[in-house]
């Protein structure tokens, strides 16, 4: 059976496809990327939570597509700033990078903005957290979600090369024998065990058992 996942963002869907992996054997799945599948709609992110607009994706898609739809939103929200960037990480330098500009290039403009805002804060107040909405939906409208969450503060200054996003700015709490890595310097692996994205769809493991068998057609 194949299943969408409700994105374009080639750093999701690598972690998604690792992510999913036991779901994916379990029910013989194909997982496909909404770039690889024609005539799907640009869903607009007009709510204001998580899941929210990860819900408005996943039910898009699963329409359009004729097929179940996995979606993901996520960001970075700041304790000091309320909670934001959350909903608008991807948007919040506006169009600073350029309305066309790459998605590395609008992900640099965003991170540097952030660094900006809370270049005063001190270290004790910089706690921040990822946070992952994460949605099945089948193509006749039933949906299911669940959160995944990860802890940690915002460095001063970016450091890694790998993920994406505010990655290099964000060093997860609780780290074996006190180190305090980037999340752009862990592995792929070592990033989805902690991740809000990992925590989020693993949460999501029985939902996504539960409707996809149902919806499996007979034949
Ligand atoms: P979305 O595509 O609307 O869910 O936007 C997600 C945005 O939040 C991304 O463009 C990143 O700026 C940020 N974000 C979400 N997840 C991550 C992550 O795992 N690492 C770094 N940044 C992330």
């Amino acid at each position: 059976m194949r299943v969408v996942l409700a994105t374009t963002n080639e750093h999701k869907v690598h972690e998604l496809r690792q992510i999913l992996r036991d779901v994916v054997d379990e029910l013989d799945l194909e997982i496909v990327s909404a770039a690889e599948v024609d005539g799907l709609p640009d869903v607009a992110e007009t709510e204001v939570t998580f899941v929210g607009n990860a819900t408005l994706k996943a039910v898009a898609v699963a329409r359009a597509s004729g097929l179940p739809a996995l979606a993901d939103d996520s960001g970075l929200s700041v304790d000091v700033l309320g909670g934001a960037p959350g909903v608008f990480s991807a948007r919040w330098s506006g169009s600073h990078a350029g309305p066309d500009a790459p998605r590395v290039e609008k992900d640099r403009a965003n991170l540097e903005l952030l660094l900006e805002q809370v270049s005063d804060v001190p270290d004790e107040h910089r706690g921040a957290a990822f946070m992952c909405a994460a949605v099945v939906a089948t193509p006749d409208g039933r949906t299911a979600y669940a959160m995944g969450e990860v802890r940690g503060t915002l460095a001063r200054e970016p450091r890694g090369a790998n993920g994406f996003g505010y990655d290099p700015v964000f060093v997860p709490a609780d780290q074996p024998d006190g180190a305090s890595r980037h999340l752009a310097e862990y592995s792929d692996s070592e990033k989805n065990a902690i991740s809000h994205r990992g925590r989020a769809f693993r949460a999501l493991g029985p939902a996504i058992r539960e409707l996809l068998t149902a919806a499996r057609p007979t034949t």
